[in-house]
């Protein structure tokens, strides 16, 4: 037995959060390069910089150009050379916190910063970053030399995201517990290079009770676009618990399911988060979990909304020989559904799928 727990080494969260972000890096470096896209530069950029020069310390900002391709890692490394800078921030959604992350593995390790200006996917705690090609397939999972040295997560700016993205954060959360407990059973390595510590079944475990308890309470808070106690619960269940307990609690079908979804075209709108969500179901199915367990997703899935049938993902003409291809894209040996059971055909995945359908469709009726 060996444990591996992967986390980055600071974690700060709060309403009106930015204001601290200057004192939270004073002793990183001298100049920082900021990362992140137009209206993300609109929403925050004059907070993020009067907390740098608060604590006189030089920024650039470098406009993000929407994908993380290695030609943008290119041109981003480029800018943090000619610049001098020494610190890093990466500012906004999963794409940007991977460019930001892929510029500093490349570069040998320089300081990272990352703020979330969404809660929608877990990867601003990991040490993860998906690359793209330029037809939006991935290429490539980068490992970092070490996850990013400080995550600021400020809860005002979160309050004011659009409501589908904090459902698809706690979609992509509410398969965290489900996976990391397959993970712990089958004593498989999870990401973190050992097996499931008890330290990530429990953060895993309070991920999804914080979602069960917090979720609806939370989407009140973006309502009203002013942060309340569920959104900063819910906040650090999706970015932060979720994020720890992925890399070292473990995936499997879930996200297996999710990633095949990228072979079916009318699912491409879909968050990854969502995708993620009715993986979450299959994989339930794929378990044989209870009733009571069961009902108990269900029940939350449609209380925030997240999609339970195949339809909900946008796919209305359901095509067999797509969703085999999904089922069988998560039974490659390079994919996570084997965590869950070593032996586990494309066939049972098939089946796992359109009955989480059909209990999803029967379940909202
Ligand atoms: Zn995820």
């Amino acid at each position: 037995m060996s444990y591996g727990i992967k986390s980055p080494a600071r974690y700060m969260q709060g309403n009106g959060e930015l204001a601290n972000l200057g004192r939270n890096v004073k002793k990183m470096g001298e100049k920082f390069l900021v990362l992140c896209s137009p209206n993300n530069k609109k929403r925050v950029g004059v907070q993020i910089e009067e907390s740098l020069k608060s604590v006189e310390k030089e920024v650039i900002f470098c406009e993000f150009n929407g994908e993380c391709t290695k030609a943008e890692i290119t041109r981003v490394m480029d800018a943090v050379t000619e610049n001098n800078c020494d610190v890093v921030i990466g500012v906004g959604g999963g794409k940007v916190i991977d460019t930001a992350k892929a510029v500093v593995t490349n570069l040998g390790g320089y300081q990272l910063v990352i703020i979330p200006t969404v809660a929608s996917n877990d990867s601003p705690c990991s040490g993860v970053a998906v690359i793209y090609n330029d037809e939006g397939v991935v290429i490539k999972a980068l490992m970092m030399k070490r996850n990013p040295d400080l995550v600021l997560v400020d809860t005002a700016v979160i309050a004011q995201s659009p409501k589908r993205l904090l459902v698809a954060g706690m979609g992509d959360a509410l398969a965290t517990w489900f996976e990391a407990r397959a993970c712990k059973a089958s004593g498989v390595k999870t990401m973190a290079r050992g097996q499931c510590s008890n330290t990530a079944l429990m953060m895993s475990k309070l991920c999804y009770d914080i979602l069960i308890r917090d979720g609806v309470g939370a989407l009140e808070a973006l309502e009203a676009k002013q942060s309340n106690d569920a959104l900063e619960n819910v906040v650090e269940a999706c970015i932060y618990l979720s994020g720890v307990g992925f890399e070292s609690g473990g995936l499997a079908a879930a996200h297996a399911i999710n990633d095949g979804f990228a072979y079916v075209p009318q699912a491409h709108g879909m968050y990854h988060g969502e995708k993620v969500a009715f993986g979450t179901l299959a994989q339930l199915v794929l378990e044989h979990a209870s009733e009571g367990e069961m009902n108990e997703v269900l029940s939350f899935m449609k209380l925030v909304g997240l999609p339970m049938t195949l339809a909900d993902l946008g796919i209305t003409d359901v095509k067999e020989e797509e969703i085999r291809k999904v089922a069988e894209a998560a039974v490659v040996p390079t994919q996570s559904t084997k965590n869950l059971r070593k032996d586990i055909t494309a066939d049972e995945v098939y089946a796992a799928i359109m009955e989480a359908d059909k209990i999803g469709t029967a379940y909202k009726a």
